[in-house]
């Protein structure tokens, strides 16, 4: 089984933390759906299995009306074998409205990722939001009616300004809206965004380390004192309601990627298309290459593994870790991984290893200490 994504480019306007690849220049608007189209029926051979997801991601989604869904979505159907178990699209609340999401729930759309990112007004004013919290509540509350019962919400922590009690009220927020997943980030300030700008120009201050460790642990127990499974890292969900698309990122299955800056996964190469929709769109219309690739060898493998398990809770199974990667690289995980079992950042329990509390908070740090460097 496979996924497939679809990068929609378009953004109203720009958050200021956001580093993904979105413009709000509106003039190539019809030219660039006509190259994902074209870039979708280009590589219907790329998948060998049933497409069994589709994530419709961005960028804004939820800016195409829902004619240019339809299209798009059945390029997919006229182009793929299909198997949907899950159809997610990416939605901002101020796009919203009983006909438009009436209209998703007709094309099938049967989970819904809310970009929320906080309930609080100065919050999302610092961070450009365009959305109140009201308007999102409202959104989720409307969409509710409306038959959505598979609903994801995103949430930010370590906000400028953000208290413990601000993201408290946040947390109890999200769960009193009864929502199945929630995805919650820590700020990161990523380069070239405003926020770092503002950052380094002496604006805004970062978030201390320990405050930012305060807030992510109130947010585990809370949630999980709620019900939801803190499934992977940044994610939590109520039982049976995990991302699947996501998921199989994590779980090495094949997906391809469409439109600007998507990438994509064949099992043995990854390829990700150009970052920018005047290349993209210039160069699909020439036939010429729009993606750079790169062959996976088995020690990029390996590190691209123990990432993606580390961040999951059921952590990497050194029994597959040897199946797929030989003896040595097993060898050398078990060297690496003992400074941090004897600190108890790292949990053993049979054959899976997994990072506690503590380490979850400096994942980055243990994952790449744990990398093969040649
Ligand atoms: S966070 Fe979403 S809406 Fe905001 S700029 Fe990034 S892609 Fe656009």
């Amino acid at each position: 089984m496979a996924g497939l994504y679809l990068h929609i480019p378009f953004c109203e306007s720009r958050c200021y933390y956001c580093d993904f690849y979105s413009s709000t220049y509106k003039g190539n608007r019809s030219l660039l759906l006509t190259s994902i189209e074209k870039e979708l029926v280009d590589c219907k051979h790329y998948l060998k299995e049933p497409v069994r997801t589709i994530y419709l991601g961005g960028g804004t989604p939820s800016q195409l009306t829902l004619e240019e869904l339809s299209t798009l979505l059945q390029t997919v159907y006229d182009n793929y074998d299909c198997a949907v178990v899950e159809l997610t699209m990416e939605v901002n609340p101020e796009d919203l409205s009983a006909d438009y999401l009436e209209g998703l729930k007709s094309l099938g759309v049967s989970r819904l990722s809310i970009g929320i990112q906080s309930f609080n007004d100065a919050d999302l004013k610092r961070i450009n939001r365009r959305h109140t919290a009201q308007k999102a509540i409202e959104m989720v509350r409307l969409a509710q009616q409306i038959g959505f019962d598979n609903i994801s919400i995103d949430l930010i922590y370590g906000l400028p300004q953000q208290t413990l009690t601000g993201w408290k009220v946040n947390i109890q927020q999200a769960i009193d809206l009864n929502v199945q997943h929630i995805s919650a980030y820590s700020l990161t300030f990523e380069e070239g965004t405003m926020l770092t700008k503002m950052r380094d120009r002496g604006e805004i201050q970062e978030a201390d380390e320990e405050m930012s460790f305060e807030m992510f642990k109130l947010l585990r127990h809370t949630l999980s004192e709620n019900g939801y499974v803190p499934y992977e890292i940044s994610n939590f969900a109520l039982p049976g309601y995990e991302s699947k698309h996501n998921s199989s990122y994590w779980n090495y299955v094949p997906y391809l990627g469409v439109g600007p800056s998507a990438h994509s996964f064949d099992g043995q190469s990854r390829r990700w298309n150009v970052a920018n929709s005047r290349l993209y769109i210039s160069k699909m219309a020439e036939g010429d290459t729009y993606y750079n690739m790169e062959t996976l060898d088995n020690f990029t493998r390996y590190n691209e593994y123990v990432m993606t398990g580390l961040r999951k809770k059921a952590g990497v199974d050194i029994a597959v870790l040897e199946n797929l990667f030989g003896k040595d690289l097993k060898d050398y995980f078990l060297r690496m991984i003992d400074t941090y079992i004897k600190e108890g950042k790292v949990i053993k329990e049979e054959q899976h290893y997994y990072l506690s509390e503590e380490g979850i908070f400096i994942s980055d740090y243990i994952i790449e200490e744990l990398f093969w460097m040649e």
